[in-house]
């Protein structure tokens, strides 16, 4: 089982999806959205996508920390940084980068 460090690094580099169900409920601010009426539009102008603060950080990071961890998105449930799974690596590469940058 992978463990989370809780850097906050992906949370700040990656746009977070919302499955068709996630976007329905309701559940999750989200970019644009007061120009699509359903999923669909939602999916073509990237509307189902979790919003962002100034800082292009998910709105739901706060102090490193997710917000909303118990019912965080799936795509956010998925990932972990020391994946194996080859559909992470370019991701998992960003977050190495981006931490030498600023170290
Ligand atoms: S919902 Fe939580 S885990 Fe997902 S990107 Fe936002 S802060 Fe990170």
């Amino acid at each position: 089982m992978s463990k989370c460090s809780q850097c906050g690094v992906c949370c700040r580099l990656f746009l977070i999806n919302l499955s068709e169900e996630e976007y329905r409920s309701g559940r999750y601010d989200t970019m644009f959205d007061e120009f699509v009426s359903d999923f669909e539009e939602a999916e073509m102008v990237g509307a189902n996508i979790l919003a962002q603060k100034e800082d292009n950080s998910c709105i739901y990071l706060k102090d490193k920390k997710c917000s909303i961890h118990n019912f965080r998105p799936q795509s956010c449930k998925n990932f972990f940084c020391d994946s194996d799974n080859l559909q992470f690596q370019s991701m998992i590469k960003k977050i190495k980068d981006y931490k030498n940058e600023k170290a």
